[in-house]
């Protein structure tokens, strides 16, 4: 990049609507931050695109030159993958418009919209689709993984809701991918990662939802984390797609409804949550009740836009992140062991593992049905593993693959792609299980010369 001749920039730089920054221009650092500070990588051209015309500029420049290209959507992905080193990063960020249809109960979403613009507009008319539980991150990059969160169990994953996309493909062409039309595409990029292009636009369909939900959270000592476990299991097993039912291991955050005694010992925390009124889920929040002997909780009426930010200052970006994970079909009892075990020996205090409650019209689809081949998990169990200081990196990876290595034999034996780290590439042949041939081959029809490889890379047929 830097041999590249400067009026050969300068002239691209003409082509854009949006900016254009290389490693001298001020704002280059804020611009090459992401959401784990574990990842620091230095792009030759950063591409802040602020439509699609930029976008297919930018494809074809960087197809012209053979750059390395990386997306950048919301910067959540754990493996850094909206950054490259020396090449050209094309940057969404700018690109976060969200157009609801009221009558229709569809949005129109831009590619580098983040969870929290979607709902922000979608929730002004009552509706919303299945997202994550993290409202800084991308749609995109969740989207084109799969997408799972609080509304799943009641209408499946993210790409169950998607109705069309605009995609820019490798040749700088603009595609539109439905169930009708480049229908081939439109399979891929639901499960498929950023692999077939840039998506611009994304068309989901929307549902009712609150504005009011029930949520909440209730806490259990440690000590107790076996039973509650257990008996967690065994709710979850007959549980209607009306509750959704996390669980999360880690040490307890300063919450007020919290005795000061247990905050920063380990907890185990069930968050509950339901589109129906409280009164309509008072046997569901009594049998969690029934658990143990709770030390806290705080379950209520709660605006879903709340929810949907209430983990973000958990999950703020600036630390350092490494995660392992496995999905699960069941919830075995060496499983609940393994994490008693891990999460007794945290290696910080930021840390921790959850298990992100799916299964309910998630798993409806069979596995053929889109990209994501997941129909069968019940929970995608993460080790969060967290922490600032450099000179602990060491300490926290062990730590969370040990967890791993542990519970790997009471695992389903696949992975949720969105969820892969960095030095994970191994694992995309198992994260796509059966549909990965055929991923393979429509790469090749859309991206034979993989300009599109900085993701959870499917190399062309
Ligand atoms: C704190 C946190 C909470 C999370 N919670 C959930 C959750 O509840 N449910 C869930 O399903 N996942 C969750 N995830 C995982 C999340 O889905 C992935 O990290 C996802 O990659 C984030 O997308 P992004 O656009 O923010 O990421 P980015 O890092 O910007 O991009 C990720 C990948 O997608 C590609 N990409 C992004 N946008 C586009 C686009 N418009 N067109 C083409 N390619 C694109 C990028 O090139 C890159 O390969 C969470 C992640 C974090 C860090």
């Amino acid at each position: 990049m830097t041999s590249m001749n400067i009026g050969v920039i300068n002239d691209f730089k003409t082509k854009l609507r949006g900016t254009l920054l290389q490693p001298s221009d001020t704002g280059y650092d804020e611009a090459r931050q992401i959401w784990n500070a574990m990842i620091d990588r230095r792009p030759g051209l950063i591409v802040r695109c602020r439509g699609t015309s930029d976008v297919r500029v930018a494809v074809r420049f960087a197809r012209e030159h053979d750059i390395p290209v990386a997306v950048r959507g919301g910067g959540h992905n754990i493996a850094g993958n909206a950054l490259c080193d020396d090449g050209m990063v094309i940057d969404l960020s700018g690109m976060r418009a969200v157009h609801v249809d009221r009558e229709g109960k569809k949005a129109f979403v831009q590619g580098g919209a983040t969870l929290g613009d979607f709902d922000h507009e979608a929730q002004s008319h009552g509706l919303a689709t299945p997202l994550g539980i993290n409202s800084t991150t991308g749609v995109g990059g969740l989207t084109l993984g799969g997408g799972f969160g609080w509304l799943s169990r009641k209408y499946g994953l993210t790409v169950d809701n998607l109705l069309s996309a605009d995609i820019v493909t490798a040749d700088g062409d603009l595609l539109r991918a439905r169930a009708e039309q480049c229908s081939d595409l439109f399979w891929a990029i639901r499960g498929g990662g950023g692999n077939f292009g840039v998506a611009t636009m994304f068309e989901f369909r929307l549902h009712e939802v609150g504005p009011e939900v029930t949520t909440g959270l209730i806490v259990f000592p440690f000590s107790q984390a076996k039973q509650v476990l257990t008996r967690y299991r065994d709710l979850v097993n007959g549980l209607s797609d009306d509750v959704s039912l996390w669980a999360v291991l880690r040490q307890a955050p300063p919450l007020p409804f919290l005795p000061p005694e247990v905050h920063g010992k380990e907890v185990v925390v069930i968050a509950f949550f339901s589109l129906l009124p409280l009164d309509a889920v008072n046997t569901e929040l009594d049998a969690v009740r029934g658990f143990g002997q709770a030390c806290g909780e705080h379950v209520g009426a709660t605006p879903y836009v709340a929810w949907q930010q209430a983990f973000d200052p958990l999950l703020a970006p600036g630390s350092r992140n490494y995660w392992k994970s496995h999905n699960l079909d069941r919830l075995a009892d060496e499983a609940i062991d393994a994490l008693i075990r891990f999460v007794g020996e945290l290696p910080t205090p930021e840390c921790e593992i959850f298990l992100g409650h799916i299964g309910g019209q998630a798993n409806r689809l069979p596995p053929e049905a889109t990209a994501y081949p997941h129909r069968n998990v019940i929970y995608a169990m993460n080790v969060h593993t967290r922490w600032t200081d450099p000179a602990d990196d060491d300490k926290c990876i062990s730590w969370a693959r040990a967890f791993f290595a542990a519970t790997a034999p009471y695992a389903a034996g696949s992975v949720y792609i969105n969820f892969l780290t960095q030095e994970e590439g191994d694992r995309i042949a198992e994260a796509y299980g059966g549909n990965y041939e055929r991923l393979r081959q429509i790469k090749a029809k859309y991206d034979p010369r993989n300009l599109f490889r900085q993701n959870q890379n499917i190399m062309p047929a």
